[in-house]
């Protein structure tokens, strides 16, 4: 077992995980969101807000399939994302040099990436918890319940959730679609007709993929050497997210065992009982010990039990990431979504979000042992650039048919990469990467457009122009051998 002051840390400096300037939860500046999304030069992101935003909060549309969530300064904000939604797009007004907006985008996006449309933060809908009775039942004794009694009590909890029409199953990407409607509307006035940024993944991958493992039981921890080898096999390297109290012993030659075979090591919760949000001062005393065992762990990244999170709790938190933010959260116990399917950074620490549906849903809730579903998220994901995350336990995967379903997965995933479609990664190379990304500027130079700051050797210029009314992402190629498959990404948002 662990003593409490951990042998060896290879933990980054407190700098480091700094947040860059404007990716502040709270900060609302007008432009703010969108210059973090794409790296553009400031000049390019020229928006002004259009008048007086209203007091109350609701959804509204931009353009016909877009939804957002917060004040405008025109037409009405509806209580529900069904059913009639007024669109502002009308109310965008092109001034010859900018967009005057009847909304704040930074501030529209802030209210979809930290869930501010959920019952939580306003007191609409159904509230997102299971009862208590059913909550205990179902998290406290998870891990002591048969498969199939957990199933029934999830069914019941989940009754209807098919019926949820925000955000959008089984991928919401309403962020990064709020973000190209936004650069389509800039080019659209014509004041320029494309945008350079930094393109989102290193080397010019379209995507990016990692695949992460949730420990819950003894018997999991003893699969995990086994699942490392199905990994290697396919050569994914991957995350283990290790439960450091009560649920089973984690030794130090078991954490080192991960690490030296190259796989990452994070930390799952404090004990898996479904209490770790709720309290304010048991969550800090709590954080206390999780942040105890991640120097011990050597862990940068953390997840919470079932995905339950009060993101601005999260700043007792001592670690460079976090993945406890479901992009959709049909099937998780705390619903919602972060609507989102790109990184973003939560104060100091950096949310990769989980964009793909788990496998303990996609096996027993939905009962599907295919790879059907995740191809789709797969597709859709990839249309955005977004991040493709995948958590899949060792405990369920013992199981002969869930492996079958695993190995289908990691094979779809291998062969991706070997087209050059997608970078598989570490969630520690994710985050190393996004932060590198975001502390790069775009700058003028004699020869054109040039990117400056560390790590800036992998970093690819892009541009954003229309083909007809079509948003279209180009390359600038390092060297023309990657440039005849990464070239041009074409988006089919008019
Ligand atoms: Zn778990």
């Amino acid at each position: 077992m662990w003593a409490e002051t951990p042998a060896r840390t290879i933990r980054k400096p407190r700098d480091y995980m700094s947040a860059p300037p404007g990716s502040n939860p709270t900060n609302n500046q007008v432009d703010a969101a969108f210059r973090d999304y794409y790296r553009c030069p400031e000049a390019f992101a020229a928006f002004t807000s259009a008048g007086k935003l209203s007091e109350d909060r609701g959804y509204f549309r931009l353009g016909p399939d877009i939804i957002c969530y917060g004040r405008s300064s025109s037409g009405f904000r509806a209580e529900r994302a069904a059913g009639e939604l007024y669109d502002v797009e009308k109310d965008v007004v092109a001034d010859g040099s900018g967009l005057r907006l009847p909304f704040n985008p930074s501030e529209i996006i802030a209210n979809l990436r930290y869930e501010r449309y959920t019952p939580n933060s306003n007191g609409r809908e159904k509230a997102p918890m299971p009862t208590s009775i059913l909550r205990k039942a179902y998290y406290l004794a998870r891990p002591l319940l048969p498969v199939s009694v957990r199933k029934h009590l999830q069914r019941i909890h989940l009754h209807g959730w098919n019926n949820i029409s925000f955000p959008r199953w089984p991928v919401d990407a309403s962020v990064e679609r709020t973000f190209e409607k936004l650069l389509t509307l800039l080019l659209r006035t014509q004041s320029m007709n494309r945008i350079p940024f930094i393109w989102f993944w290193p080397h010019g991958y379209p995507s990016c993929a990692i695949m992460t493992h949730d420990v819950e039981t003894a018997r999991g921890r003893d699969f995990c050497h086994q699942l490392m080898d199905l990994d290697d096999a396919y050569s994914v390297k991957s995350s283990f997210q290790i439960v450091p109290e009560r649920r089973y012993s984690v030794s130090e030659s078991f954490i080192n065992a991960i690490w030296d075979r190259g796989f990452e090591v994070n930390v799952h919760d404090l004990n898996h009982d479904g209490h770790l949000v709720g309290d304010r001062r048991r969550f800090r005393q709590r954080a206390k010990r999780i942040n105890q065992y991640a120097r011990a762990y050597r862990a940068a990244g953390f997840r919470s039990a079932a995905l339950y999170r009060t993101l601005d709790w999260w700043e007792d938190l001592d670690f460079a990431y976090d993945m406890s933010v479901p992009s959709v959260g049909h099937l998780e116990a705390q619903q919602g979504g972060c609507c989102s399917v790109t990184p973003f950074f939560v104060g100091h620490i950096l949310e990769l979000p989980v964009t793909a549906v788990q496998d303990y849903s996609l096996f027993y809730i939905l009962r599907q042992f295919s790879i059907d579903l995740w191809v789709k998220q797969i597709d859709a994901i990839s249309e955005q650039h977004g991040l493709l995350s995948f958590i899949v336990h060792p405990d369920y995967l013992i199981h002969r048919q869930a492996q079958d379903t695993y190995i289908r997965l990691l094979a779809h995933l291998a062969r991706l990469r070997e087209e050059g479609r997608i970078w598989i990664a570490l969630p520690q190379q994710v985050n190393d990467w996004w932060r590198l990304r975001a502390r790069m500027r775009l700058v003028y130079t004699r020869t054109g457009w040039a990117i400056e700051g560390e790590g800036q050797e992998r970093a690819r210029i892009a541009y954003a122009s229309l083909k007809g009314d079509r948003l279209v992402y180009s390359l600038e190629p390092a060297c023309q051998a990657r440039a005849d498959t990464l070239n041009e990404f074409a988006k089919s948002l008019s």
